[in-house]
C-alpha cells in the first residue's frame, strides 16, 4: 500500500516534468522580420524596400514575438504602393 502510493507520486513527478521542458522555440520578433525583408526588391517597380513592416492581428498569419495572436505581416512599396505580404516575399510562416 505504502510503496503503490510512492510509486505514483514519483509517475506523477516525472509526468509534469515532461510536460514542461519550457524551451519551445521562440518566434521572432517584428525587428527580425524586418531583418528579413531589409533588401528585396519590389517586383513591380524595381524599388528596395525600406524595412517597415506593418501588421494586424490575423490567425492565417505568423507567429510574432510579443504578440498573443499571430499578426499578418506586409511592407507598402514606398514608390508604387504596392503591398506585399511577407509570403509573397518568400518568408514562410
Ligand atoms: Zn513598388
Amino acid at each position: 500500500m505504502k510503496n503503490t502510493k510512492r510509486d505514483r507520486l514519483i509517475t506523477e513527478i516525472n509526468l509534469s516534468g515532461d510536460g514542461k521542458c519550457g524551451l519551445a522555440k521562440q518566434a521572432p520578433t517584428l525587428e527580425e522580420y524586418a531583418d528579413l525583408v531589409k533588401g528585396k526588391i519590389c517586383r513591380w517597380c524595381r524599388t528596395s524596400f525600406r524595412a517597415r513592416v506593418e501588421h494586424y492581428d490575423h490567425a492565417g498569419g505568423w507567429e510574432v514575438r510579443g504578440f498573443s495572436q499571430k499578426q499578418w505581416l506586409y511592407i507598402r512599396c514606398q514608390k508604387c504602393s504596392y503591398q506585399w505580404n511577407l509570403g509573397k516575399l518568400g518568408i514562410h510562416r
